[in-house]
């Protein structure tokens, strides 16, 4: 008979060392997040950086001034390395020199939080087929790419990691608005993929002591909406939403927190609705 009480240790809390809330720590980890200059990837690297890690905050090419900006904030507050990254998530090219630079300059990656996307004006039942394609590009094959390379990045350095994937509500639901659904059709398809996509690599990975989990995230107050909708669209908007308000970027931050940590240490393939309960309905 295997000694199961030293396998699986029935309270741990009765060791005077141990302290739940160290699990929360990401003292000495290194990871990267994509759509880093936005809302909730900005949020999430800061919690990050909070709780320890070094961090590569991760954008596209006209948001350089502002990554740079961030990121000699990030480390000055929180005294962490906080590195700013270009890249363009759906460029097979720049994914590959990110990688490069993410070894370079941190050493290794055991966080990721595959996060940029975009919704394209236009992503409706007619939408044109550039549309489509550039919603696909960069939300579902980007998500891919970076998480690729994070993973190989893990498994070659020969330790585990977690990975978090940014799907949505839209990934689930149509998001009624106003009477119909919001025009979210090409996005809707690929935070689905996405959705997917990481529950496989949760199965595949998990003998490398990799994880990979998803956030479906509801209306958050953060750019994909800021100066982008009026009062009568924000209120039609929150009317389907049980809290009846947006999501702020920080509510987000302490899930992503969870999911990065050891406080997770046995969820994989999960996904968190972080939705002011629309998921509900
Ligand atoms: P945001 O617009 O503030 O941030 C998105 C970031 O992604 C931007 O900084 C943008 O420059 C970057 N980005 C766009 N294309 C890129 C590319 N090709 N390569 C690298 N970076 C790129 O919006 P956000 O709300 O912080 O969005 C973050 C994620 O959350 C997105 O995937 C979005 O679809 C998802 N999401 C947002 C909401 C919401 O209500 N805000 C809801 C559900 C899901």
């Amino acid at each position: 008979m295997r000694d199961y009480d030293a396998i699986y240790p029935l309270d741990k809390w009765r060791d005077p060392d141990y302290k739940v809330m160290d699990k929360f720590s990401l003292n000495g980890k290194k990871g990267f997040v994509t759509g880093g200059a936005g809302g909730i990837g900005r949020n999430a690297a800061a919690a990050w950086a909070e709780a320890g890690a070094d961090v590569a905050i991760v954008d596209i090419e006209p948001k350089k001034g502002e990554l740079e900006a961030l990121a000699a904030e990030l480390s000055e507050r929180y005294g962490v390395r906080v590195v700013p990254m270009l890249c363009d998530v759906s460029d097979r090219e720049q994914v590959a020199a990110l990688k490069t630079q993410l070894v370079d300059e941190l050493g290794t990656v055991d966080i990721a939080f595959l996060n940029a996307g975009v919704n394209v004006p236009g992503d409706d039942a007619d939408e044109p087929y550039e549309v489509w394609r550039t919603t696909i590009d960069i939300n579902l094959t980007g998500a891919y790419m970076t998480a690729q390379i994070a993973q190989n990045i893990m498994r070659e350095h020969g330790h585990g990691g977690s990975l978090i994937f940014t799907s949505s509500l839209s990934g689930h639901n149509a998001n009624y608005i106003a009477g119909g659904p919001s025009p979210v059709a090409a996005y809707g398809a690929t935070k689905a993929g996405i959705y997917e996509y990481a529950r496989y690599l949760g199965a595949a990975l998990a003998p490398y002591g990799i994880r990979s989990n998803v956030i479906s995230p509801g209306y958050v107050w953060s750019g994909i909406h800021v100066g982008r909708i009026d009062d009568a669209v924000h209120d039609a908007m929150i009317d389907v939403v049980p809290m009846k308000r947006f999501g702020c970027n920080d509510e987000l931050a302490g899930a992503l927190l969870f999911l990065a940590s050891d406080a997770s240490s046995y969820i994989t393939g999960a996904n968190l609705q972080i939705d002011g309960g629309y998921a509900i309905y």
